[in-house]
């Protein structure tokens, strides 16, 4: 598909973003990471972006590609041998590298529309690699993310199980210090790039009941015991969702991050970033619905006009800038909190309204992708031709599993 050519009201925000007078969110760094980012996804992804999503994965060339463009660097860098010598995006040097340059990646690579096809390119390394970045010891931190940077390693994250997901504090895959290894039993379930990944960062029982008995540890996909095995979901087709199950697995010690029993904590860590990243999805693909409707509604005629000089119609598109505009201030509002905090180092809790945030962004999403699809009639529910983005979002998890 071509990149959009007519704008559409909301399909961009609003507010203004580039004139420095009105908007201080953003500064001249940004704007080159936006400018680059948008390069790599129109050149590189989207042409082709459909065709991987229905084949279900992305090439490796591809994902070489998008990695030795920098996109696999694991945020934060602690030191420079971390990136593993790739040039970082938009040559932004790390200690430059701020929450805002992290939201502008997320927001253009979901100019796509293919959620599918970015979670296929690092869904696993995206939520996997923080926990080493952030907690594994500098040894842990040179074994493995130069080469994730590099695309030599993948990684996904392994938390959910068959028997729970939400409820995180009761998982049961267990984890048996014997000698010098831990013994790993379980299964994990929906895994994003499972069965691609070279290591799940994953979280096990290593002690009691509860929170209190939870380790992270991080499991050699091709060690022994292990079975790895590719799910049909709804959508996402090419981010390859995987059912892991561990049988008698052994893991060496040093696999362990942070302390033994002390893993919940640094669970929790990832969520408020991946609710962050899914706000600012949903958001983008909010838009992305609103263009794609608007395009066609400005092309198409039903009785004797356009379907955009329909009353009915132009309000539909109203509703999109009430839904889209105020949860987009909303997010930038939390952004400049979450990095005024990263960088006075000061801890401030937004946890419980970046929980806010993701409900009414992906609410948003439900709303815009429903009447966007009733716009384009029955393109809107074709998996090819005009409304195919339209029809794919609305099975993404953004948009499907808003809950989860
Ligand atoms: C496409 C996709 C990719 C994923 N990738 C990964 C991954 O890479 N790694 C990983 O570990 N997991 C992954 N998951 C799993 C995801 O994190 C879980 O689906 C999610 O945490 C919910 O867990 P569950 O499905 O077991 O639902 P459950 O916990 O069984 O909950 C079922 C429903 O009940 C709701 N619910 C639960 N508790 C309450 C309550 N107290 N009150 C009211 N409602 C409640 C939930 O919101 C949900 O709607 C992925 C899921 C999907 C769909």
């Amino acid at each position: 598909m071509a990149p959009s050519s007519v704008p559409a009201p909301f399909a961009e925000p609003l507010l203004p973003q580039l004139d420095p007078e009105f908007n201080q969110y953003y500064t001249e760094k940004h704007h080159k990471v936006r400018a680059y980012v948008r390069n790599f996804v129109e050149t590189e992804l989207l042409p082709n972006a459909q065709e991987w999503e229905t084949k279900g994965e992305v090439p490796d060339y591809v994902r070489q590609k998008y990695c030795d463009a920098g996109f696999a660097i694991v945020h934060p860098v602690v030191d420079e041998e971390d990136a593993g010598g790739v040039t970082p995006i938009a040559g932004i040097p790390h200690n430059d590298w701020d929450v805002w340059c992290g939201v502008i990646v997320g927001d253009e690579l979901n100019r796509m529309g293919w959620c599918g096809v970015s979670w296929g390119l690092n869904g696993g390394n995206g939520i996997g690699c923080p926990p080493i970045s952030r907690f594994g010891t500098k040894e842990q931190r040179r074994r493995w993310l130069p080469k994730v940077a590099r695309g030599e390693l993948r990684f996904c994250l392994g938390i959910t199980e068959p028997d729970g997901g939400s409820d995180v504090a009761n998982l049961r895959t267990t984890a048996e210090r014997r000698g010098d290894k831990y013994i790993v039993n379980g299964a994990k379930k929906w895994i994003t790039n499972g069965i691609w990944a070279d290591y799940c960062t994953t979280a096990v029982r290593t002690g009691g009941p509860s929170h209190g008995g939870i380790s992270l540890l991080v499991i050699p996909l091709k060690a022994p015991g292990v079975t790895t095995r590719r799910m049909e979901n709804q959508g996402v087709h090419a981010s390859g969702s995987t059912y892991i199950t561990f049988e008698d697995v052994e893991v060496p010690l040093d696999h362990l991050l942070g302390k033994e029993n002390q893993g919940f904590p640094l669970i929790m860590s990832n969520f408020n970033p991946e609710r962050l990243s899914l706000a600012t999805a949903a958001l983008r693909l909010s838009r992305v619905c609103v263009q794609d409707a608007y395009e066609y509604a400005c092309d198409r005629e039903t009785f004797g006009k356009k379907l955009i000089e329909h009353e009915a119609i132009r309000q539909k598109f109203a509703t999109f800038g009430l839904l889209i505009e105020p949860a987009h201030a909303f997010l930038e509002q939390l952004c400049y909190i979450i990095e005024q905090s990263r960088v006075t180092g000061k801890e401030v809790n937004v946890g419980g309204m970046t929980a806010l945030l993701k409900v009414m962004s992906t609410r948003c999403l439900e709303k815009v992708c429903r009447e966007a699809q009733q716009i384009m009639g029955g393109a809107g529910y074709a998996k090819s031709g005009r409304g195919a983005r339209i029809e794919q979002i609305s099975r993404d998890p953004c948009c499907a599993a808003r809950s989860s």
